[in-house]
């Protein structure tokens, strides 16, 4: 049987991984700038991370949903304690689509509505209702997208305000930083309108921290920058560092009811483990605080280099933007320097999400990387 070819793929077939690093197999060595399209967290095979998982493997990995797990109430405590969400309820799932689909229910149920507002180069997915609020040429709505989803341009008050009095919204869906889309940063005004709009028409904020969250961004969710609680938040990615394990953050205004949502895998005993170890490393090796202070680090040396027009960045979420295409500047990272990057919708920018423990000397690695192309670019 051959794969079903969904992705372009580049020729390497990596075979090993330790912190910032992969090997492929046929012994290369690689600098992982992109963490896995910003699963990778903690680092790679962290050895606290693997230990957890070790050992939850030796006592039990799954069970059925219809029994008491008490990893998920650790997880979930833990997930409160260092968010500030305490006062919150977590629905455990496995992706950041699932995340995102459960996210819209819970919002139509709570408001009887169905309407909902996306913002332009947004991404929340590959499901029906996440791709319907997706905004990306490449990604294909479903056949039966409704009109129920409007689309308003990023950081667009005004339309914003013109869509609420013309429509009965139920829901704003909003990325805490906007990744796919080319790193886009939301203004502290888009932020709070949008919970102001929400609170004044009855509709249900829902904030999508599934690439920004997680500490990436210099906080446990990007959109802590600013003073708003958004009613739902969905998490995924770095939530595992590679293990499949997402959730929905649910304010407590939100009444659960048995049948309303569902998964047989969600918050399995593996997940769980996987979902503490990462929790643990972040807090107790202050990975909020270095992926701040290593993306400064970075900012600051490759900011006057050739070709670079801006730099939009917050934490270890940064897209480098040039004044030309970046796809050749991309592959010679990876060719020439062994680094991976990553890629945006905005053609001309550069997207880097390395692990939130990187250090100055691994940071060195790229930037040296990055000059040495950009300077012999014409
Ligand atoms: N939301 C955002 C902001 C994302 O970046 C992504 C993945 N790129 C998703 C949702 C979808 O996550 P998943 O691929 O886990 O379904």
């Amino acid at each position: 049987m051959n794969l079903f070819e969904v992705y372009p793929l580049f020729d390497i077939n990596p075979v090993k991984a330790k912190g910032s690093f992969l090997w492929d197999d046929k012994g290369q060595q690689y600098l992982d700038f992109y963490g896995g399209h910003a699963v990778i967290s903690i680092g790679h095979n962290h050895p606290y991370y693997q230990a957890k998982l070790k050992d939850q493997l030796e006592k039990i990995s799954f069970y059925s949903n219809s029994v008491q797990n008490d990893l998920q109430v650790e997880l979930a405590n833990k997930l409160g304690s260092l968010s500030g969400y305490e006062d919150y309820n977590l629905f455990l799932c496995n992706s950041g689509a699932e995340a995102n689909e459960n996210a819209l229910k819970l919002a139509s149920f709570h408001n009887g509505k169905k309407k909902v507002v996306y913002f332009s180069d947004s991404f929340h997915g590959r499901t029906s209702a996440a791709v319907a609020v997706t905004d990306n040429p490449k990604i294909v709505a479903p056949v039966n997208a409704s009109d129920n989803f409007i689309k308003c341009d990023w950081n667009d008050v005004e339309t914003l305000e013109t869509i609420f009095k013309t429509d009965e919204i139920s829901a704003v869906i909003v990325e805490g930083i906007q990744g796919v889309g080319g790193i886009n940063l939301p203004d502290e005004h888009f932020i709070q309108s949008i919970r102001s709009l929400c609170d004044s028409n009855d509709a249900v904020m829902i904030l999508d921290e599934v690439q920004s969250g997680y500490g990436r961004a210099g906080y446990f969710f990007a959109h802590q920058e600013f003073d708003v609680k958004p009613d739902l938040i969905t998490t995924a990615k770095g939530m595992g560092n590679g293990f499949p394990i997402a959730g929905v953050l649910i304010s407590p205004k939100f009444k659960a009811s048995s049948g309303l949502l569902g998964t047989t895998f969600g918050g399995n005993h593996l997940a769980c483990a996987a979902g503490i170890a990462v929790l643990d490393v972040i807090k107790n090796e202050n990975l909020i605080e270095n992926a701040e202070k290593i993306g400064a680090y970075i900012e600051d040396k490759i900011k006057k280099f050739k070709h670079i027009k801006s730099i939009r960045r917050r934490g270890l979420m940064m897209g480098i933007e040039l004044d030309q295409p970046c796809a050749e500047v991309r592959s010679s990272l990876l060719k020439k320097h062994f680094v991976f990057t990553g890629n945006a919708n905005d053609k001309n920018v550069l997207r880097i999400l390395p692990a939130l423990n990187i250090t100055e000397k691994e940071a060195d690695i790229f930037i040296a990387a990055l000059e040495d192309i950009l300077q012999n670019l014409n």
